[in-house]
């Protein structure tokens, strides 16, 4: 356990930064002739492809790492690293995975479906809104589905502020909160009927609006108003004509009718939490009533059958609700997660049964199976092995117990010496000879906290009621340390 310890001390001090990785030498080996790879851009992180037709050298699109542009940490808490092609009108020409950190795709499913995924950006347009699911959209990957919308949220970020900076595209915002032209809505009309529909507007320019010089910029989100700016190009000098280019801007909102207005505004992100809402609920009110039950700790350990009851239930719905209806069991990727040690994260994950028991029920490789199995059945003859010797986010939590406030296990001036009852019960070892509870051991399993309340268990209650006497029970927040 100390050795595990030592490990997440080791992660907590190795965090490290991500970014891009590609160089120009090796952009050129992916795209090879007749395609030529350009200079970075200065304003944003992509190269240009180009293409010779002819004695024409054409620009073909763009190629990015989305590590660079919209690093969104991973389930592992490590941004995944896609190389992104666009072209010049913001059609997806080619996505692929660099790296990713994905615990189910590192191991587990492997790669192929992430491949696969990926391989549906192909032709999608940048304008059309993408999302993982519903119809027409990309499909999801059973069992992945949350870092697949991470990598869409990748793809799309990414893509989204090179289209800005390069294709004067709607100004970077979350692609599922822009609006969308309706095609449904053609009809041929006259110059004078899309004047009044609003549809096209009359602007004067005269020369001396040209003297005052506006900047401004083009979007592509029907819903907002639109800065349009008009480049007026001037050449002062005879000999050497120097080329000024100013621009006009004026507004314009295409009225409501034209297109379909975002829903409700909810950035894509909410979208996860949106779609689990149920899953959200049951979980919120079982972990109120958790709660509810803990702050009542006195009825809760009032009768040992009933507690026991209680526990089982509540392991059953642990296991069944949280882990296998849920997919939402607490692992040390939670931890790993949020110190970014992607590294460790894929070796500390593989020490823990879950991936091949419960995300991927048992269809795995054998030696995956075989260690879940195999702990499984050490559960059997070693009480909970893997939480006390192996676990690794219990290590890490264990570190958390040493900032507790409050000894809160109730102890008895007996405890230790001479009665020794809950130090054999507990099944962790946690109790010392003396009778005081080692917090970094104990699981709180309340095991000892039903037996200190018990007059058919507690030994000197036991005792006194035998004797027919009564002794005061000791507070709960009372501890061995505090003894008369
Ligand atoms: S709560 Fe459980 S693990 Fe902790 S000391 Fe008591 S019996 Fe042991
Ligand atoms: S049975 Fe009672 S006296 Fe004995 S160790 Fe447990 S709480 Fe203390």
């Amino acid at each position: 356990m100390r050795l595990l310890r030592l490990f997440v001390c080791w992660i907590l001090v190795h965090v490290s930064a991500h970014g891009g990785t590609l160089t120009q030498a090796e952009l050129a080996r992916r795209f090879p002739a007749p395609l030529t790879v350009g200079e970075k851009a200065a304003d944003v992180a992509a190269w240009p492809l180009f293409k010779q037709n002819g004695t024409r050298t054409e620009l073909v699109g763009y190629a990015f790492e989305s590590a660079d542009l919209a690093p969104v940490p991973g389930f592992a808490g490590v941004p995944p690293n896609l190389l992104v092609v666009i072209d010049p009108k913001g059609t997806f020409l080619d996505v692929a995975v660099l790296s990713q950190h994905e615990p189910v795709f590192v191991e587990g499913l492997g790669e192929a479906p992430l491949r696969e995924f990926l391989r549906q950006y192909r032709g999608r347009s940048l304008g059309q809104g993408i999302t993982v699911g519903g119809p027409g959209q990309l499909d999801r990957v059973s069992k992945a589905t949350a870092s697949v919308r991470i990598i869409n949220q990748s793809v799309l970020s990414a893509a989204l502020k090179v289209a800005l900076a390069k294709l004067g595209f709607v100004q970077g915002r979350d692609p599922g909160r822009i609006g969308r032209i309706r095609g449904d809505r053609f009809e041929p009309m006259s110059l004078a009927a899309l004047l009044d529909a609003g549809l096209v507007r009359h602007v004067r320019v005269s020369n001396a609006d040209v003297e005052r010089l506006f900047a401004g910029s083009a979007g592509l989100d029907p819903a907002r108003a639109l800065d349009v700016a008009l480049p007026v190009t001037r050449s002062k000098g005879i000999v050497y004509p120097e080329r000024i280019t100013r621009e006009i801007a004026f507004g314009y909102r295409l009225p409501a009718a034209y297109y379909t207005a975002p829903d409700g505004g909810a950035p894509a992100w909410q979208a996860s939490w949106k779609a689990r809402r149920v899953q959200l609920v049951v979980l919120g009110v079982a972990l109120a009533l958790l709660g509810a039950a803990l702050w009542q700790q006195r009825w809760l350990v009032a009768h040992a059958r009933r507690f026991a009851w209680l526990r089982r239930a509540w392991l059953l719905f642990a296991v069944g609700f949280i882990g296998y209806a849920a997919q939402a069991q607490l692992s040390i990727v939670n931890i790993t997660g949020i110190v970014r040690a992607p590294a460790w994260a894929n070796r500390l994950v593989e020490l823990e049964p879950f991936k091949p028991a419960i995300t991927l029920n048992f269809v795995r490789a054998w030696p995956f199976v075989g260690y879940a199995v195999g702990l499984l059945l050490l559960a059997t003859v070693v009480n909970k092995a893997f939480c006390r010797y192996l676990c690794p986010l219990g290590a890490a939590l264990a570190l958390l117990g040493r900032a507790r406030l409050l000894d809160w296990i109730p102890r008895r001036a007996e405890c230790g010496a001479p009665c020794r009852t809950c130090r054999h019960r507990c099944g962790y070892n946690a109790i010392a000879p003396g009778g005081a509870v080692d917090y970094e051991e104990c699981f709180q399993c309340m095991e000892c906290v039903v037996i200190h309340a018990s007059d058919a268990q507690c030994a000197p209650r036991l005792l006194e009621r035998k004797r027919g006497r009564s002794i005061p029970i000791a507070p709960a927040s009372s501890s061995i340390d505090g003894r008369a």
